[in-house]
C-alpha cells in the first residue's frame, strides 16, 4: 500500500514562516508609516502649514524641499534617517564597482546619480548652496538634498555662514552623503549660459571639475560621480560642456592625482549619454 505523507504537517514549517515573515513585513510598514508621518507632522509644524497632507513620501519631500536650514533637533533626523534608509533599499543601487571604464580611471554612466555608490557624488548646485526650495523640481540639486536629509541643508548654511559670501562659480564644498549610498557630496556652482559660451564660463567649468577633485584627492577619497554641471537649467551645451568635462578631468588624472582611482561622467538623458560617446571617441 502507498504511504502518503501527512501533507498538513510538512507545510507547517512553510506556513510558520510565512506567517512570521508577514508579521514582520506589517511591523517594518507600520513604523514606516509612523515615521512618515511623524516627520510630515514635525515639518508641517515648523513650517506653519496648517491644512491637511496625504501622509505620502511625496509630501514629505515637498517639506523637506520648502524647509528653511536650521539645525532640527536628533529626534528628528533619527525619523527622518529611518524613512530614507527604508527608501534606499528599495531602489536600485549602482556600484561603482561594478561598473567598466572606458579608458583606465574613467567610466560613462547613465543613470541617477542618487542611486550611485561611490566615495562622493558631485552636485552641480546655485550660489547659496543651500539646495533647491522649490517643491519636487526635477534639478539634480532638490533630487540629491531630499535623498541625502535635511543634514545637508544644515551643514552647508554652517559652511556658507563661515564663509560669508556666496559661492564663487568653479569653487567646491564638501558635505557627509548621509542617507545616500555616496558617502560625500561635493557641491560646486558652475556657470550660467546665456547665449553664447564665454572663455570665462569655459574657464568656471573647468574649474568646478578640477576644485571637485582636488577637494576629493584632499580628503583622501577614491572614487568620485560628475553629474554635467551646468547642463540643465544653467544651460551650457551639452557637446561643449563634456569636451571641457573630459579634458579637465584627464588632465588633472595624468598631472595631480594622488589619491582617485575612478572617475564617474554619470548622465541623465539617452542624448547625453551619445554626446559623451562622441566626445570620447573623437579625443583618440
Ligand atoms: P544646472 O543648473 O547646473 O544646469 P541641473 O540640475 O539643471 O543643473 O542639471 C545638471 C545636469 O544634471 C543635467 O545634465 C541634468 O540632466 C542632470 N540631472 C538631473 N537630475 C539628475 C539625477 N537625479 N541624476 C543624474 N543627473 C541628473
Amino acid at each position: 500500500m502507498i504511504q502518503h505523507e501527512d501533507k498538513r504537517s510538512t507545510d507547517l514549517p512553510r506556513l510558520a514562516a510565512s506567517f512570521w515573515f508577514g508579521v514582520i513585513y506589517i511591523e517594518n510598514y507600520n513604523g514606516f508609516m509612523n515615521d512618515l508621518f511623524w516627520c510630515i507632522s514635525y515639518l508641517k509644524k515648523y513650517n506653519k502649514i496648517e491644512n491637511d497632507l496625504p501622509p505620502t513620501e511625496e509630501t514629505l519631500r515637498v517639506l523637506m524641499n520648502i524647509t528653511m536650514p536650521r539645525d532640527l533637533g536628533e529626534d528628528f533626523y533619527l525619523a527622518q534617517d529611518r524613512v530614507l534608509t527604508s527608501i534606499r533599499e528599495r531602489r536600485e543601487i549602482v556600484d561603482v564597482d561594478d561598473l567598466t571604464p572606458f579608458e583606465p580611471h574613467l567610466y560613462l554612466y547613465k543613470g541617477d546619480i542618487t542611486c550611485l555608490k561611490v566615495d562622493a557624488i558631485v552636485n552641480a548646485c546655485n550660489e547659496r548652496l543651500l539646495g533647491c526650495f522649490i517643491p519636487l523640481h526635477h534639478c539634480i540639486d532638490n533630487a540629491i538634498h531630499s535623498f541625502a536629509g535635511l543634514q545637508v541643508r544644515r551643514d552647508l548654511m554652517k559652511v556658507m555662514e563661515a564663509q560669508g559670501y556666496d559661492e564663487p562659480n568653479g569653487k567646491a564644498k564638501i558635505t557627509k552623503g548621509y542617507n545616500l549610498p555616496s558617502s560625500y557630496i561635493l557641491h560646486t556652482v558652475g556657470p550660467q549660459v546665456g547665449g553664447r559660451v564665454t572663455p570665462q564660463d569655459e574657464e568656471d567649468l573647468s574649474n568646478c571639475y578640477l576644485s571637485c577633485l582636488r577637494l576629493a584627492d584632499s580628503h583622501e577619497l577614491k572614487s568620485v560621480a560628475f553629474c554635467s554641471i551646468s547642463t540643465g537649467i544653467y544651460g551650457y551645451p551639452i557637446e561643449k560642456a563634456a569636451k571641457v568635462a573630459l579634458n579637465a578631468v584627464r588632465k588633472y588624472m595624468e598631472t595631480e592625482n594622488k589619491n582617485i582611482e575612478k572617475v564617474v561622467f554619470n548622465v541623465f538623458s539617452e542624448n547625453d549619454y551619445e554626446v559623451y560617446l562622441r566626445s570620447i571617441k573623437e579625443a583618440y
